[in-house]
């Protein structure tokens, strides 16, 4: 029985992949091990947001190859389907797969085999037009659904539909079926995961579904505690949307919004789908209705042309934005985006102090956040990382918590008291009320 690796970079998307094709290879009688267990064979599935994820890949083959020189190394993903070249020239890579062959690895790669040059089997984007549905387990307390995979959209920076292709859903129906086979183990909370979700109905080139008939469906499965919307674009997050998330038991009061800029003119640059008075709805509307819920917010620094008022007009927009934290990318060239082309490079130094400044808003946005949450009772779903002999976990709203280690509450819903916030930013809670209690 040959064992197995699997190391994830990137997103939720990824982690749910990487899952799903884990089970395919136990399926064949593959024994799945940990990264440092000298395995066989090694599966690397890569991201390719910036210029950094490519150099992370590199800096696991290299680590795979200290375990096992012997190793049969592949390597799939957005890096992989974007530079399947220059992936294969990397000492120890024997196979490189495309997003159209990445869940036919086992049949295409029959046997591991090593041979003197590496294999390519990574055909055109425009080829991957299946749905492969993924959803992770085992991996981590919270499971990854994919519901949907590529996109239509062309942001000026993006790669990712050069990765992933064009924007595909399964079927409500085949979801559903998914998310009742997650019900029927012991996990609490699902988190919907894809590109573009809010694009979510389109089957073979046509829409057939909408986001919020997913929603709905999925709000109905018994079984399944908490479900959580991993990330959706401002122009596709409807008021209805909103509304229902506002009324479901089990939708949390989370959003995560990119916005990428508060500058109307860097936005239509970026060729986003909204300008600045959209967001600015979408998030009064997330906070008439519900109060207490998360919004979290993506945005790109140093885009080209970006002025420094620009970018003031940015920090200012989300300084007064009731936002709760913000994931600040810097942008960095990618090869093939329109962005690449054009003139007005914000010098990196600049790029990395707009970044700097945007960051330390969000350290300040995050603990106005959890400091409006103190004083209130909140659920935690307790996850199993433990470190120095504390779990941690987070509430419906996002508010990270952490207490002293109790087995017996890992991967348990508990009610408590938020009581204050610790020297490391988080949330400590009332112990007295941290009992188990069997269901
Ligand atoms: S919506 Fe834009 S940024 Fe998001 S994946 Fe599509 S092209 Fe990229």
């Amino acid at each position: 029985m040959k064992k197995v690796a699997f190391y994830t970079l990137g997103c939720k998307l990824n982690f749910s992949e990487t899952s799903t094709i884990s089970r395919k290879f136990e399926e064949k009688g593959y024994r799945k091990v940990a990264f440092s267990d000298s395995p066989d064979i090694y599966i690397i599935n890569t991201c390719s947001v910036t210029e950094n994820a490519d150099k992370k890949c590199k800096k696991v083959v290299k680590e795979a190859r200290k375990i096992n020189a012997d190793a049969y190394v592949a390597i799939i993903g957005c890096y992989a389907q974007l530079k399947p070249r220059e992936i294969s020239e990397i000492p120890g890579v024997d196979a490189v797969l495309g997003a159209a062959e990445k869940f036919r690895l086992i049949e295409l790669l029959d046997g591991f085999v090593k041979t003197p040059e590496a294999k390519v089997l990574a055909s055109e984007i425009k080829e991957a037009t299946v749905f492969n549905n993924a959803y992770s387990i085992n991996d981590r307390t919270r499971t990854f659904l994919k519901v949907q995979d590529g996109c239509n959209y062309h942001c000026a920076f993006c790669t990712i539909p050069l990765a992933r292709g064009k924007s595909r859903s399964d079927s409500i129906e085949n979801i559903i079926r998914s998310a009742e086979e997650i019900a029927a183990t012991d996990v609490k909370e699902i988190v919907l995961t894809g590109v573009n979700i809010g694009d979510f109905g389109i089957q073979e080139g046509r829409r057939e579904e909408r986001f919020l008939d997913l929603v709905k469906a999925i709000d109905q499965v018994q079984g399944i505690d908490r479900i959580r919307i991993s990330s959706i674009e401002p122009n596709l997050l409807t008021n209805e949307t909103i509304d229902y998330v506002s009324k479901s038991n089990r939708f949390v009061p989370h959003f995560h919004v990119p916005l990428q800029s508060g500058n109307n003119k860097i936005l239509r640059k970026m060729r986003r789908r909204y300008l600045r008075e959209l967001y600015e709805d979408r998030v009064s509307k997330i906070k008439t209705l519900m109060p207490h819920c998360c919004i979290g917010v993506d945005v790109i620094v140093g885009f080209p042309g970006e002025t420094h008022d620009d970018f003031l007009e940015t920090y200012h927009f989300l300084n007064e934005l009731p936002v709760s934290y913000l994931h600040v990318f810097t942008y960095s060239e990618r090869a093939n985006t329109r962005a690449a082309e054009m003139d007005d490079a914000v010098p990196m130094k600049e790029r990395q102090e707009r970044s700097k400044m945007l960051r330390s808003l969000s350290e300040k946005k995050k603990r106005l956040f959890y400091e409006e949450s103190l004083g209130q009772t909140a659920t935690v779903l307790f996850e199993d990382d433990v470190a120095d002999g504390m779990m941690q976990g987070f509430t419906e709203n996002y508010v990270r918590v952490t207490a002293k280690y109790d087995p017996m509450l890992i991967n348990e819903l508990k009610t408590v008291g938020l009581k204050s916030i610790n020297d490391k930013g988080l949330v400590e809670v009332e112990e007295a009320e941290l009992v188990f209690e069997s269901h």
